[in-house]
């Protein structure tokens, strides 16, 4: 940074210039007002100005106006010499925009200390400078930032509700200049008026001190669209100590439509579905009967009788397909209409069990089975949980090689039951493992044993199992073959149970 001294008298010139430069300073000179500003304003490096007062021309004073006004934001810290005592011409100094002065004659080291003055308070001045700089580019790239988001972000103030700030995106969204929204509360005249209300009473609870609160309502465009928007808020404090609230409004109208549309598509699907279960299942029953009773007929030639008794199989199975497709579009609908009561999962699977022994037998299975002569209480409906069991002891019988082994057990822990129907069948390949309990899933190795199936029975077991609050999952049986697993809450006693605590 350059020294500027300017003085007509050339000795105190000389005097000046070798003493600043005897301390250091790169000094540059000028014989009168107008030399000093043509230099002020070539040479920028000129942080500190000496001049004297009285000049031939344009004085002193002259100078200092033309550099405190001419000058804009360029730092310069003068120092006026005056050749006489008196407040007099040091007032008219200050007044010109001086920042010091010295009286002529004076000492080097008072010389000397005004000058380090000048060059400490041009280097604060030139630091403060720096941060508002560098504070308006954080600002800056803060503001870019925020705008760039493809939410509304904004502040407002609270009693009466203003907007501080929001971001660009508002004007994106509704139109317009954002600005028309800052200083007031434009924002709430495009609030749909049906929804005002909701709107209003959510400002209301962050005014009361709500922590954080939400509110999904609908804004009119300036070309007349409507959107839904989901707003979350919260207030904070200032820097100044004022409350205040912080918060994101986010357009949701795509998503809320695609969600609609997927809920309606879902839904007809399901409606379609059961609709077609419905129409079906009383026909095909009337054909099973039908064909049921050609099997009882003695007429007919041998080859038609297999005809008939091929039919009645695939009618079976066909049953056993809308049966399926039925539990499954209820249990998704959740139209289950059942109320949970207390069943014994014991005495359930006996009565499954119990069903089941012809299709055993046949097949040459050996049946084990613990844990069944104790009570082991569940909340549920006692068709569906008895579905279940049907449902994975079937599938034991039916992946279990003839001459296998199918162990049934059920403890509970006190806290929940649980059933194990383990099998010494052809199990599970490791990578089906993880999709067997999704709808319509058939792993890769049962074709070879049991090439009929719908794929549905365990999608819908677990359905069940979750409506009634419990978990499903399968483990690898040491013997190869497969685990399936049910963990269901154990009813609360009796005594204490309400009469229907878990719905399924
Ligand atoms: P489905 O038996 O009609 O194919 P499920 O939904 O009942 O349909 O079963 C889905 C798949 O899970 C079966 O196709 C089979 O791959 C596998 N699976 C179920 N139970 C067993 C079991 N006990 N042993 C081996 N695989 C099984």
């Amino acid at each position: 940074m350059k020294i500027l001294a300017a003085d007509d008298d050339a000795l105190s010139l000389r005097v000046l210039q070798r003493s600043l430069e005897k301390w250091g300073h790169e000094v540059v000179t000028a014989t009168d007002g107008s030399l000093a500003w043509k230099a002020l304003l070539e040479d920028f490096a000129i942080g500190v100005m000496i001049v004297d007062l009285n000049m031939p021309g344009m004085d002193g004073l002259e100078v200092c106006r033309l550099a405190r006004e001419a000058l804009g934001e360029r730092v310069i810290y003068i120092i006026v010499l005056t050749a006489k005592r008196g407040a007099e011409s040091m007032l008219q100094g200050f007044a010109a925009g001086a920042d010091d002065y010295l009286t002529k004659p004076f000492r080097p080291d008072e010389l000397r200390a005004r000058v380090d003055v000048g060059f400490r308070v041009i280097g604060l001045q030139r630091m403060l400078a720096e941060r508002v700089v560098a504070h308006e580019a954080t600002q800056r790239r803060y503001r870019e930032l925020v705008d760039s988001l493809d939410v509304i972000v904004w502040e407002a103030e609270l009693e009466p509700w203003r907007h501080r700030f929001v971001s660009q995106q508002a004007a994106q969204l509704l139109g317009g200049r954002v600005d028309r929204f800052v200083d007031c509360d434009m924002w709430l005249s495009h609030v749909l008026p049906a929804d005002r209300p909701a709107v209003e009473a959510y400002r209301e609870r962050l005014v009361a001190g709500a922590p954080v609160a939400e509110c999904d309502y609908h804004v009119m465009t300036d070309d007349g669209r409507v959107l839904a928007v989901r707003d979350q808020a919260r207030p904070v404090l200032d820097d100044q100590g004022t409350r205040r609230v912080r918060g994101v409004t986010i357009d949701v109208t795509e998503r809320r439509r695609a969600r609609e549309q997927f809920e309606a598509a879902m839904k007809m699907q399901a409606d379609f579905v059961n609709f077609a279960s419905h129409q079906l299942r009383t026909p095909l029953t009337g054909i099973k009967w039908m064909l049921e009773l050609a099997m009882t007929e003695e007429d007919g030639s041998a080859d038609m009788r297999g005809f008939v008794a091929d039919s009645l199989e695939a009618s079976g199975r066909l049953i056993v397909l809308v049966n399926d497709l039925l539990s499954v579009s209820r249990l998704e609908a959740a139209r289950t209409g059942s109320a949970a009561s207390r069943c014994d999962v014991a005495q359930l699977m006996q009565e499954v069990l119990a069903d089941i022994q012809p299709v055993v037998r046949k097949s040459d299975h050996r049946l084990e089975w613990s844990g069944l002569d104790v009570e082991h209480a569940v909340m549920g409906d006692s068709q569906l949980l008895r579905q279940v069991l049907q449902n994975l002891m079937s599938n034991a019988v039916k992946y279990t090689p003839p001459g296998g082994r199918i162990e049934v057990a059920i403890t509970n822990d006190g806290a929940e039951v649980l059933c194990a129907v383990t099998d010494t069948g052809i199990g599970v390949p490791e990578a089906a493992r993880p999709r067997l309990f999704e709808k319509f899933f058939r792993a890769d190795n049962v074709s070879r044993v049991e090439t009929e199936g719908t794929g549905l029975g365990l999608y819908i077991v677990r359905l069940i199992v979750e409506r009634a609050h419990g978990r499903i999952w399968f483990e690898p049986a040491e013997s190869g073959g497969s685990r399936f697993l049910i963990a269901l809450p154990l009813a609360a006693t009796p005594e204490t149970a309400p009469a229907s605590a878990v719905e399924v």
